[in-house]
C-alpha cells in the first residue's frame, strides 16, 4: 500500500500547495482520501483523476471537500474514459445536506458510512472512529487485506483518549498537526507534542505530520513532535510525497 500526499494544509491553500487530499494506492486500486482545495490539480500532476476507484471524505469542512464539485464536473465532462461510472464517494450520513451533495447525476454516487461501518473497498478494509471536532468527522483506519499493512488518518481532531487504541500498531500514522506545542485551548486539532505522544501511545511504525499550518516554523513543529514520539521516525508532509506504508 502506498500513500501520496496531494495537499497537506489545514484551512486554506498556500503558495501552490492545497489542503487535505491524499491518494491511497494498493495495486491498481486508487482511493482519493479527502478532496480539499487544489486536490484536482494535484491529482492531475501526481496521478490520474479518471483512474480513481473511490473517494472518501472524512468530514465536510471545505479544506477536505472543496474540490469535490469540480471533480464531479471532471467526471461529467469525460464520458466513456473513466474507470468507475458512477464514481463512489463515501461520506458520513450525520449531515444530510452535505451527504446528498456527494451524488451528482450519473457521475458520482454518495455512499454513507457511520462510526460502526466496516467498508471493504477493493483490496482495502476501512473502519472509522468519530473524532472530537466542531462538526462530525471521522478518523479512518485502512488495512490492506493482502499484506496486513495499516494506515491510520486521524482526520481533524483534538486529542482524546480513543485515538491511540484506534491507531494501535499501525504502520503509518497521519496526524492532524496544526499547532505548535505552546498552543493554548480552545483547539480542534493536535499540537506537535500531542501528535508525537499519540504515535508513541499507539505504537505506530512511523508518523507523518499533516494538516499543517501556514504560518509557523515547521522545523520546530517536527522537532517538538519528534521529542514526544521518541524513537518513532517523524516527518512532515510535502506536496507529492509518496510513501510506502510498509515499514
Ligand atoms: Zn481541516
Ligand atoms: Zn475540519
Amino acid at each position: 500500500m502506498e500513500l501520496t500526499v496531494l495537499g497537506y494544509y489545514g484551512g486554506y491553500p498556500d503558495h501552490g500547495v492545497g489542503t487535505s487530499a491524499y491518494l491511497v494506492r494498493s495495486g491498481d486500486y486508487q482511493l482519493l482520501m479527502d478532496c480539499g482545495s487544489g486536490a484536482l490539480l494535484a491529482l492531475e500532476k501526481y496521478g490520474d483523476p479518471l483512474a480513481l476507484d473511490a473517494v472518501l471524505l472524512t468530514h465536510y469542512h471545505h479544506d477536505h471537500a472543496a474540490d469535490l464539485g469540480v471533480l464531479q464536473y471532471y467526471y461529467q465532462l469525460h464520458p466513456g474514459t473513466k474507470k468507475m461510472s458512477p464514481l463512489p464517494v463515501y461520506g458520513h450520513t450525520k449531515d444530510p445536506l452535505n451527504f446528498a451533495a456527494l451524488t451528482f447525476g450519473s457521475f458520482t454516487q454518495g455512499v454513507g458510512y457511520t462510526a460502526d461501518s466496516t467498508l471493504t473497498l477493493g483490496p482495502l478494509r476501512l473502519t472509522f472512529l468519530e473524532t472530537a471536532h466542531p462538526v462530525p468527522a471521522f478518523a479512518v483506519r485502512i488495512e490492506e487485506l493482502a499484506t496486513g499493512q495499516v494506515l491510520v488518518n486521524t482526520s481533524d481532531t483534538r486529542a482524546f483518549a480513543g485515538l491511540a487504541p484506534f491507531a494501535a500498531d499501525c504502520d503509518l500514522l497521519m496526524a492532524d498537526t496544526n499547532f505548535l506545542a505552546e498552543h493554548q485551548p480552545p483547539m480542534w486539532h493536535l499540537t506537535s507534542t500531542q501528535a508525537g505522544t499519540l504515535a508513541a501511545a499507539a505504537g505506530a511504525g512511523r508518523l507523518l505530520l499533516t494538516h499543517l499550518p501556514q504560518t509557523v516554523d515547521l522545523a520546530q513543529l517536527q522537532a517538538e513532535a519528534q521529542v514526544a514520539a521518541g524513537a518513532i521516525p517523524v516527518r512532515l508532509a510535502t506536496a507529492g510525497l509518496r510513501l510506502s506504508v510498509a515499514q
